[in-house]
Parts: structure tokens; sequence; C-alpha cells
């Protein structure tokens, strides 16, 4: 026998609406790259998402599916753009301003992006690539000047759309499961891969990120975590259905700049990765300062330390909610949030239990499995790898014909993990060949491929080692006579071939690399023999 309710799809158009209806005089604040700080009302900015969503129906000529793209920081003219494309029933794809140029060249061609939103800190960057992508897209800048390129024909600034009178009048109405927005990873081998999240998928994880992070109606979120890596770990969604006040921090991100935002607006949960605290516990340890609006930082994309779990405690009675997720899986999976059980411990053993990535979300089922695929015991002991299933896990990639889960709809993370009996997850190593620095992707193999490349380089392998800053950062091992090579010259070479960002540390000449049977370098022990290179430097 079937239950007798109604059929009510879970889309982000009916959420918008929700918003408009209920929290229209709710308030969110955004920080502009000059420094000033401004008030908007929800009603007000999702009036200007219509007018967006009419602009880029009638004057751009957008529609359903559409992918409509934007490389910016977290402020007002992002947040307004998110909804203006979701609610019309264009795919939004947000970008990441930190890919370098073939690969923003790569994902914008891919995703066969109809229309770009950027940042004006950005216009650089797009009219470097222009020529290189495949249609003269129109470009948007997200100002309110008068804005003209010599690069660039079809160039709007956010001024022009705003003064559209095409308003949109109703959001649309679509399925469920039609695709929502769209994210890349550099999380995986080869070029970046699609995420493409379907309507159902968000409203699902929001639900479940707004009971999980433990925002009431009279939270204050600052997510410094970017809008354009995994939607900010969901909070625009979160601020529509909860009508939470944001703070959008803009693009300056240092500890400085954040302690004066924190201390000017007294947010009371703070979301990024670990380097971006570090910067800001620096900053306040430096200046004899403490926080004293905020009760939880959720901190995610890389390990939280436990001396940063310490001086979050001791030095500002603040809580790290220590959380973990991908951009394969909307990106929530699990997280160690704050209960009685934890708060009653001794202060010691509550900071270890915090450095576990925590407890799974309802709606994400884990296990780890050895390299037959058994499934491996909850005794806190055995290790192997994470896999996750769920209703906003990805299937496959976007545009890839074959699934990215076992027969069984179960997504192999790249991550190794211990699960406890209480059925709390440490992530204790990582399988896959990728590097992870302030939250971002370096790949290992891109930068092996260009080391090969110089004449000096018989083999190269590259491996991120841990740095007390970055939290890992590359090492470059060469096969190669040190006393011809010029590392000097190396580093040139590469700088001419990969991003800046991803420039090795280090370059150590080596007689042999170690390799498996199957020739495959052996990177674990390489990693291993390498784990304090930086950080004793
Ligand atoms: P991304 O898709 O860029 O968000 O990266 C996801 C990956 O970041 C995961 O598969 C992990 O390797 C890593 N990661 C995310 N959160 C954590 C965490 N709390 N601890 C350790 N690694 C993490």
């Amino acid at each position: 026998m079937k239950g007798n309710m109604m059929e009510w799809g879970l889309t982000i158009p009916k959420l918008i609406n929700f918003a408009e209806e209920n929290f229209a005089d709710n308030t969110f604040v955004s920080r502009s790259a000059d420094g000033s700080l401004k008030s908007y009302k929800y009603g007000h900015s999702l009036q200007n998402s219509r007018k967006i969503a009419g602009f880029l129906k009638n004057k751009i000529g957008i529609n359903l599916t559409d992918r409509v793209a934007t490389i910016a920081w977290n402020d007002s003219y992002h947040l307004e753009t998110y909804f203006a494309a979701i609610g019309m029933g264009a795919v939004l794809h947000t970008i990441n301003p930190r890919l370098f140029p073939e690969q923003l060249i790569y994902i914008i061609n891919h995703a066969e992006d109809k229309v770009v939103f950027i940042d004006p800190l950005f216009l650089p960057l797009i009219e470097g690539v222009y020529s290189k992508l495949d249609h003269k897209i129109p470009i948007i800048v997200l100002t309110e000047e008068e804005i003209s390129s010599e690069v660039i024909d079809n160039i709007y600034s956010y001024k022009d759309v705003l003064a559209s009178e095409e308003i949109i009048e109703s959001w649309v109405e679509i399925d469920e499961d039609a695709a929502a927005s769209l994210c890349y990873t550099s999380g995986t081998t080869g070029n970046p891969k699609g995420v493409l999240y379907s309507h159902k998928s968000t409203i699902l994880h929001t639900w479940a990120a707004s009971g999980a992070i433990g925002v009431n109606s009279m939270s204050m979120v600052l997510p410094v975590v970017p809008m354009f890596h995994v939607n900010a770990w969901g909070t625009p969604y979160i601020a529509l259905m909860t009508g939470i006040k944001l703070l959008l921090p803009g693009p300056a991100l240092d500890g400085a700049s954040l302690y004066e935002l924190i201390d000017t607006e007294k947010p009371d949960i703070l979301m990024g990765v670990p380097t971006v605290w570090l910067g800001l516990l620096n900053y306040l340890s430096e200046n004899d300062l403490t926080l004293s609006s905020v009760n939880q930082v959720m901190v995610g994309g890389s390990a939280a330390p436990y001396a940063m779990i310490k001086e979050f405690d001791e030095k500002h009675d603040v809580f790290l909610t220590h959380g973990w997720g991908m951009t394969e899986m909307s990106p929530l999976g699990t997280m160690m949030q704050p209960t009685r059980r934890l708060l009653e411990m001794k202060k010691d053993d509550r900071y270890n239990m915090q450095t576990r990535q925590g407890f799974p979300l309802f709606g994400v089922d884990i296990k780890t499995v050895d390299e037959e695929n058994n499934t491996l015991p909850r005794d806190g002991v055995a290790n192997g790898a994470l896999k996750v299933r769920g209703p906003w896990i990805m299937e496959s990639y976007f545009k890839s014909d074959s699934k990215s889960s076992d027969k069984k709809g179960w997504f192999d993370t790249g991550d190794v993990a211990t699960i406890f009996p209480d059925g709390s997850m440490q992530i204790v190593d990582r399988a896959k060949d990728v590097i992870k620095s302030g939250g971002e992707w370096i790949s290992s193999i891109d930068l092996e491929n260009a080391a090969v490349g110089y004449s000096d380089v018989q083999e190269a392998c590259v491996v991120g080692v841990p740095h007390p800053k970055w939290d890992e950062r590359p090492l470059l091992l060469v096969v190669a006579d040190e006393s011809t090579l010029n590392k000097e010259d190396l580093l040139k070479f590469l700088e001419s071939k990969v991003a800046k960002w991803w420039l090795p540390d280090d370059i150590i000449c080596v007689s042999e690399l170690p390799h498996g049977a199957t020739g495959k370098l052996l990177k674990v022990e390489l990693r291993e023999e390498y784990k304090n290179h930086l950080m004793e430097k």
C-alpha cells in the first residue's frame, strides 16, 4: 500500500519563491573589493535576480539547461546571479578563478557555457583566454561602472543588466531531477571533471546541511569557503531556506581583513578550509585579540589539525566542527558536531575526537573496503578505501558515459579511512594522486609530465608532503645528474607550463625512484620518507 501524500517537486525555484514570500526583509551583508560593507534585503536582491534572468532570457537568449558561468568571489552580485540562473531553469556553472588558462579554456568549452559573469578583477584572465574559446560568448562584468574591452566585443556591465526592463515575472516550473548547477573538480586524474547537481539533490543537501551545521533564526554565517567551490558548502541555499544572515567576505581573506569583518559584523558561525583559519589565528595571536561573537568554526576541505582545534577552544572559546566531503558529494558527508557526550569529555580526549572527520549525515552511507572490495570492520583499526552512497552523491561525471559508482551504487572517494565502533570516521590517507594546497587541487601527474619535458630530467615524481601553512605542498623528485641539473632553470621551465602556485616547493635529485611490480611509482613510500621535509625547513 502506498502512502497518500502529495507530489511536490523539490526544486530551487520553489526555494526562491519561499524566500521571497517569507524572508524578503531579512538582510545579508556583502563586502566589496574596496573593503566597503553594504547590507542588502533578500527581497531586493531576488528582485535583481529576476532582472538578471529577464536579461539572460531576452537579451542573451538563454534557455532551459543552458550553462550560465560565473567567475566571482563571495558577494551580493554572485548571489543574485546564482538565483537568476537556476531560477530560470538554466544551469549555474561556478568556475574557480585559480585555474590556469588551459584549464579555464577546457572547462568553458567542455561545459558549453553560453555566457560568463565575472568579477572585474578577473577581466584580464578571461581576456587572456577569450580567443581560444569555441564561441565568442557574451561576458557580463559584475560592476556597476561602465565597462569596455579591446578583446571582447559583446561585453556588458551589471549596470546594463540591472537597467533591463525584461523582468522575469515567475520562476520556472521544473522537474526536481533536472540539472541545477555544475562544478568542476581537479581532484581527479586527467582533465577537470564536472559534477552536475540536480534540484532535488540540492534541496535534500540543504535540509541536511542546515540541520548539521546547526543554524537557527538568529545565526549569522560567514562562508569564507568560496561560492565557486561546491556552492560554498551549500550556504546560499541554506540562507534561502532558513532566512539566516549571510556575511559575504568578498576577495580579501587574509587574517587582518577577516578579523575586521568579524569584529564589525559579529557572525556566530564561520566556514572555511584550515589554511584560512591559520591566517586568522596567527593574526589574532600577534595582536592579542579574541573572537567574541563566534561560537563555531566549521572546517573542511583538508584535515583540521589538533593544535588548531585546541587553540580555537582555549583562546577563543570556539568549537571547531570538523567536516568532510567532496565536490562529488554536494559536498557534505560527515561532521563532528558538538554533542553533550563530546563536551563532557576531558579536553585532550575531546580534541582528539575532533580530529576525526565525524559522523555521516543522514542520507550518506559510508563504508571502508579492502583491496578485494570486502567491507572492513568498524573497529577503529582497519583502514581502507572509503566508499559512499546517497541521494546527493554523484553517479557519473558530466558528459561521461560510464557510471562512477560500482554495481551496488557505491562511489569510491579516493580517500583512505577508518570507521570506529561509535560510527565516526577518520581520514588516514589519500589514495588519489592529487595534492591539496590551501584547499585547492594540484595535479601531480601534470607536474610530472611537465618536468620530464626538461632535457636533464630522466624521470620525475611529484608527491604532496605536509606543509605548516598550506597543509600540503608538492615536492618534485627527479632522476637526474645532481652535478649538472640547474634547479632554478628547471623551475623557470615549469613556470612556463603550469600555474605559479603549482610550482614545487623543493626539487630533490635521486639516483632512482621506487616502482611497484607493474612499474607504477610507489608514492606512499616517498610520502612517508619525505613527510617532514617541508615541516623542518
Ligand atoms: P573537493 O572535491 O575539492 O572538495 O575535495 C574533496 C577531498 O578533499 C576529499 O576527497 C578529501 O581528500 C579532502 N578533504 C575534504 N575534507 C577533508 C577533511 N576534513 N580532512 C581530510 N581531507 C579532507
